[in-house]
């Protein structure tokens, strides 16, 4: 699948694997040209890892720069293990720790302002696609982030991950993902010159199965894959797709 920018699928282990299903994926994983393969990985095998075959991102970060902040790891930390990928904002960091748009915002900010690329993850609960609102609730979580980057989204990716599809089997229909796509290329658009360069990835039960059809759709630039990401198989497979 050729589109005029290069497709990005990034892998989410969460805290699944061990090392030596890592170790397996840098000896085997395949090389994929045309795309950017990520694995963003449980932070402690950051430093276990550097590949030719794929980059490494991390799961999460804190915005602060250092301190007292137990628990917390640094985007220059992250550096240090050319980590130059960060999940920000995904939907189980909002829920079970509470991370608010303005906190998710200020962890892309200091993401863009250390180099590195934030994967900023929005996307509706359930109750919120049946009452219809999807697009209020995901402009608010994208302006948050507009506001905070404004004037260097030039490394912003955003993966749109509708809640009800995370890790459930149940995956948008790629109609149902390309309008969400173009909602948000349309609203970024208004504060960059070029949104078409702005890569927007789905993320939510993406398997081998289906992801062609997700690839094919105009506005969708890749994917954020979970549970499909640790069978080297069915990863390898979707990168296929997107190559
Ligand atoms: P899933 O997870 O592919 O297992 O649905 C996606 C994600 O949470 O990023």
């Amino acid at each position: 699948m050729q589109k005029n920018k290069r497709m990005m699928v990034a892998g989410n282990w969460k805290m699944n694997g061990n090392l030596t299903m890592l170790h397996q994926f840098k000896r085997s994983f395949p090389v994929f040209e045309n795309i950017d393969v990520v694995l963003c990985l449980p932070s402690l095998y950051i430093s276990e890892t550097s590949s030719a075959n794929f980059s490494i991102g991390a799961q999460d970060c804190s915005y602060y720069e250092s301190g007292a902040h137990t628990g917390d790891i640094s985007l220059t930390m992250l550096a240090e293990f050319d980590c130059k990928y960060v999940i920000v904002g995904h939907s189980e960091r909002r829920a079970r720790y509470n991370e608010s748009n303005e906190i998710v915002a200020k962890k892309a900010k200091a993401v863009l302002e250390n180099g590195s690329v934030p994967l900023v993850c929005v996307g509706e609960p359930l109750e919120v696609r049946d009452n219809g609102s999807v697009f209020d609730y995901v402009g608010e979580q994208l302006d948050a982030v507009i506001e905070s980057c404004k004037g260097a989204m030039d490394n912003l990716v955003i993966a749109y991950e509708p809640v009800w599809a995370i890790g459930t089997g149940k995956t948008a229909t790629p109609e149902q993902a390309q309008e969400v796509h173009a909602f948000i290329r349309e609203r970024l658009s208004k504060y960059c010159d070029d949104s078409h360069s702005i890569r927007i990835v789905y993320g939510g039960s993406v398997s081998d199965k289906n992801a062609a059809e997700l690839f094919a759709q105009p506005d969708i630039d890749g994917a954020l894959v979970g549970g499909a990401s640790l069978k080297m198989d069915s990863f390898s497979d979707i990168c296929l797709a997107a190559n």
